[in-house]
């Protein structure tokens, strides 16, 4: 039996995406086997995270600096916007490293089940981006689900008027995939293969 300290470890580990009850055991035996290497480290980073975590007011990524890292790099295409989801699906595009440009993060997709409407959503500042000029390009990337392409069909009708060309990623991603899900190869694919969104 452990420790209730040990125990809440445990617990708190086992939450985690990707881990279960005998995962999170097996990494909690590892951090207190390896307190100096493995423990120690760990902590300092959840703290230095944990102190300085914030989300970008440009996009709407989370980082530890506002503006995030990306819409602070100077080597990135200010002309080319990619519209995702959620932050999750920003990093599984940025991991591809086949994006040159910027990210705009929903926050979510419009769903009449969950009466999630166009105001729950980052709409309003994604149009205010692009009004703001010197964007040539905006991808959609929602996932390839019903409501990922409803949003998409609604943000194509109100940026109509604005001159910038729409893209959207490329069929070929599965069917209700979630990009967060996919590989890099295949991300890397349908981003490559955008097309003008009919
Ligand atoms: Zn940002």
């Amino acid at each position: 039996m452990s420790s209730p300290e040990i125990e809440t470890l445990t617990q708190a580990l086992a939450k985690l995406p990707g881990l279960g009850p005998r995962s999170a055991r097996r990494a909690v035996l590892h951090l207190l086997k390896k307190r100096e290497a493995a423990l120690g480290p760990l902590l300092r980073a959840l703290e230095a995270v944990n102190d300085k975590l914030t989300s970008c007011h440009l996009c709407g990524n989370v980082d530890t600096s506002d503006p995030c890292g990306i819409c602070a790099d100077p080597r990135r295409d200010a002309r080319m916007l990619c519209v995702v989801e959620e932050v999750a699906d920003l990093w599984a595009l940025d991991r591809s490293r086949l994006f040159p440009g910027r990210f705009h993060v929903l926050g979510g997709r419009l769903s009449a089940l969950e009466g999630i409407r166009p105001e729950d959503l980052s709409i309003d500042l994604l149009i205010g981006r692009i009004a703001a000029g010197g964007i040539d390009e905006v991808v959609l990337a929602m996932n390839a689900t019903l409501e990922g392409q409803t949003t998409a069909h609604y943000i194509a009708d109100r940026l109509e008027s604005f001159p910038v060309r729409l893209t959207q990623l490329a069929h070929g991603l599965p069917v209700g995939g979630e990009l967060d899900y996919l590989d890099e190869g295949t991300l890397a694919q349908a981003l490559r293969a955008r097309r003008p969104v009919s």
